[in-house]
């Protein structure tokens, strides 16, 4: 068990670190209660103490002191953790955003980020050097949780994941040694951080490979009234057939306040020009969409536009769903149906957002799935519900309805791909949008799950590293 941190135990950290790592704990007021801040307010929790730490030598010493001591840790990047995986009550919490800078090299096309980093750091950077990499779809997320666990993206179907994408990474493993991580020097920490990296680690740098990306994108919202949603899902389904890995779509269920009632959203993205994302997408735009905000932009400012659907407070729960790549057009319009019940019953949800991402799955399938530890391959499609809400007392409730929506979603997967747990490879649910304590959370790294365990053993044997997706260390 993990230990919350005294104040004598403070007294004698702050004597051992160097003056630049500056310390806060509740005497520090409004300074502490903004590193406490997380982007759900339900993954708020009291450190003991936060640390900010500016060099990978005070990250090692601050990783050391909690494990001799026991203490209770949490990494703290973008703060996204809907349950609460980048805080600690009583613990100490290393706060990473000391360490956001990002130097991109035109020449050898590295990107390489500090640990702390937010995607948009990252996407400012490269596109300066006219790059771009895989990264998430909302840019204030960081670059720390969303790589460890794999990371989708608007470039998915043409580069892979995040971590297929990753060259290098330096960790500070859990007895305080600064690790470098890559295919020449300790393959099998690189193997384990490249999906599974929560549990193995802080990661202080990383380097990621980008691509060449000097023209504009074309980007943004077709929105439907609800009568299309299977014309949507069906043409989605007729397009993936023959796919284009320049071409992505997310279709999102949204209540937006200016609406009547829900409405259905395809988010689209198109790496080229209008004239052939419009051709590209003509099936939709002969839909008849009730408005169309997408347009040609630089690609760094992709990945900024469903930030106004994703902004800061509230409390919220994201549960990972999983699909057949093949998407069941009358499920849909039943999840849809349940949707808009809820939202109908309880107008307390209505930021409550569903999503389906449709992106070519070739380049993602092409790398086998147990050359590292991400184990989201296979024919399925990642889908969320990103719920939100006001009222604590709901909290419960309000999760398990979006459980209710997963197992559905799991079970229907099942039902229609013969899927076996004990035979499948893959993990069906995406470990970056699983929350501590969803029932599917058992085996969230499929076929990868006992080497990691193994790997645990080597690496963090006291599970320092704990709380997102947490592996039980598995002696050889
Ligand atoms: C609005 C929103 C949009 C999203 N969009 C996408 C998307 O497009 N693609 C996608 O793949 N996922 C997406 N996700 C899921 C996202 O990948 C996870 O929520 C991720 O954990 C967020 O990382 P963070 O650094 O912001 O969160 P944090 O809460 O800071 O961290 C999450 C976990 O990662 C650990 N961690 C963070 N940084 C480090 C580090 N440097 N070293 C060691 N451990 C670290 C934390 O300790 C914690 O366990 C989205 C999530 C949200 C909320």
């Amino acid at each position: 068990m993990r230990l919350p941190i005294t104040g004598d135990q403070i007294k004698d950290l702050a004597a051992q670190l160097d003056p630049s790592t500056k310390l806060f704990t509740r005497a520090d007021g409004q300074e502490y209660e903004k590193l406490i801040a997380r982007w759900a307010d339900n993954a708020i929790r009291q450190a003991g103490v936060v640390a900010v730490p500016v060099t990978y030598e005070e990250v090692s010493k601050l990783v050391k002191f909690a494990s001799d001591n026991k203490i209770d840790i949490a990494v703290r990047c973008g703060g996204h953790s809907t349950g609460g995986c980048s805080s600690s009550e009583g613990g100490l919490v290393i706060d990473l955003s000391g360490m956001r800078n990002v130097t991109v090299d035109k020449d050898s096309k590295l990107i390489i980020a500090q640990g702390g980093a937010l995607w948009a750091d990252v996407d400012n950077a490269a596109i300066e050097k006219g790059l771009a990499t895989v990264g998430g779809t909302v840019n204030h997320t960081g670059i720390g949780g969303l790589t460890l666990g794999g990371g989708l993206g608007w470039l998915t179907g043409l580069y892979g994941t995040v971590v297929d994408n990753l060259v290098a990474a330096k960790v500070v493993i859990a007895d305080g040694s600064l690790l470098n991580a890559s295919e020449k020097e300790n393959a099998d920490l690189f193997w384990a951080i490249r999906g599974a990296g929560h549990n193995f680690g802080v990661a202080v740098e990383f380097t990621i490979k980008g691509h060449d990306q000097t023209n504009e994108v074309y980007a943004g919202g077709y929105v439907f009234t609800p009568d299309k949603l299977i014309a949507i899902i069906d043409a989605l389904n007729a397009k993936m057939k023959n796919p284009d890995p320049k071409a992505s779509a997310i279709v999102v269920f949204a209540s937006p306040p200016t609406m009547p009632g829900p409405v259905i959203v395809t988010n689209l993205f198109y790496n080229g020009d209008q004239a052939a994302a419009e051709k590209c997408f003509d099936f939709l735009l002969k839909l008849e969409p009730v408005a169309n905000m997408a347009k040609m932009m630089p690609y760094n400012l992709v990945n900024g536009l469903l930030n106004p659907m994703a902004a800061h407070g509230g409390r919220k729960s994201l549960k990972a769903l999983t699909l057949s790549h093949d998407v069941d057009a009358a499920f849909v319009q039943e999840l849809f149906e349940e949707y808009a019940r809820k939202m109908k019953e309880n107008p307390d949800l209505a930021k409550t957002f569903m999503g389906i991402e449709f992106y070519d799955t070739t380049k993602l399938n092409s790398v086998p799935i147990e050359s590292m530890a991400f184990a989201n391959r296979g024919l399925y499609r990642a889908g969320i519900v990103g719920l939100e809400w006001s009222d604590p007392e709901k909290d419960m409730e309000n999760r398990s309805w979006g459980r209710g929506f997963q197992t559905k979603c799991r079970q229907h997967v099942i039902d229609q791909n013969q899927y076996s747990e004990e035979t499948t490879k893959t993990a069906l649910e995406y470990a970056n949008y699983i929350e501590p304590g969803d029932l599917i959370d058992k085996k969230p790294f499929g076929v990868n799950q006992q080497r990691l365990e193994m790997l645990k053993h080597k690496f963090d044997p006291d599970c320092l590293f704990n709380k997102t997706s947490p592996l039980v260390p598995l002696k050889n």
